[in-house]
């Protein structure tokens, strides 16, 4: 499994990482993360990095490539990976598209978390409150007038993945002002019909030619206005056997796959032919 989270901070995309890497037994790579143990550790990134993230602003998309295509290159990625804040801007994703193609991976989908924006500052005042109260290191661009910056970057330099990612069929959108569990439910059933996850055990499994033309539907018809796009990709996706279902019956309508139906007709066609010339006979 291979995926991309999409959506700006405090949109849960830490929550759901980690949930994610547990159920699937995938590596979580966040790049906010990488830089911040860069920083700590000192290295000459991560110093370059510090005072960059500090203020809210982007760290050149030049330094964020290198981090994940060296870790990319690191065998525990062969169970999938979880991109968590990367990529950010449109630059970002056009390297990636092509670190990926290089590298051979496929990337299955980008689930985008929406969220209303007025609950984003809501929610990391109190990821701050529950970080100090196990006593741990508070981010320091973890700040109201920070995370306006944040913010602000995030809708001029990354929102426009929405599109580009939407555009390539690679996109599925969640309400991410549901509970955290519902989420991830959400992301689970939306990824077991795309074909990324194992579905249930009761469910068979999809092909993954059909499952391909699902992921296509729901992302192109994602609507523009908030709310809306979850459930339509969740309807899109909603039961996988349903979709396999439909799959193959576009398919057998439009003949793409080795559909029985030409074979069909040219069987019935060759009677009438035989029928003919006897009957001239
Ligand atoms: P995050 O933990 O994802 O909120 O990231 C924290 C900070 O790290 C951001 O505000 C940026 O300064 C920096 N950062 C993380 N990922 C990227 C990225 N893909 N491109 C540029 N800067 C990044």
């Amino acid at each position: 499994m291979r995926l991309i989270l999409l959506g700006p901070p405090g949109a849960g995309k830490g929550t759901q990482a980690q949930r994610l890497v547990h159920k699937h037994h995938i590596v979580q790579l966040s790049t906010g993360e990488m830089l911040r143990a860069a920083a700590a550790a000192g290295t000459p990134i991560g110093l370059q990095a510090k005072e960059i993230m500090a203020s809210g602003a982007l760290v050149p998309d030049e330094i964020v490539i290198k981090i994940i295509s060296d870790r990319l290159d690191q065998p525990d990625m062969k169970n999938g990976f979880i991109l968590d804040g990367f990529p950010r801007t449109v630059p970002q994703a056009a390297a990636l598209d092509e670190l990926l193609k290089k590298k051979h991976i496929k990337l299955d989908a980008v689930v985008e978390l929406r969220v209303n924006e007025s609950a984003l500052l809501n929610r990391v005042e109190a990821r701050v409150a529950e970080m100090r109260a196990r006593g741990e290191e508070v981010r320091i661009d973890d700040t109201p007038e920070v995370l306006s910056k944040r913010l602000a970057s995030y809708r001029t330099l990354t929102e426009p993945l929405i599109h580009y990612y939407s555009e390539r069929r690679k996109l599925v959108t969640v309400d991410g002002m549901m509970t955290i569990e519902h989420v991830t439910r959400e992301i689970n059933r939306i990824l077991a019909a795309i074909g990324a996850a194992e579905p249930k055990a009761a469910t068979p499994k999809l092909a993954p030619g059909a499952a391909r033309k699902t992921v296509g539907t729901a992302g192109k018809k994602a609507p523009k206005t908030p709310g809306r796009p979850a459930k339509v990709a969740a309807k899109a996706a909603k039961p996988a056997s349903k979709g396999a279902k439909k799959a193959k019956m576009a398919a057998k309508r439009t003949g793409t796959k080795t559909s029985k139906k030409p074979v069909k007709k040219s069987a019935r066609k060759a009677p009438k032919k035989v029928t003919k010339k006897r009957a001239k006979r």
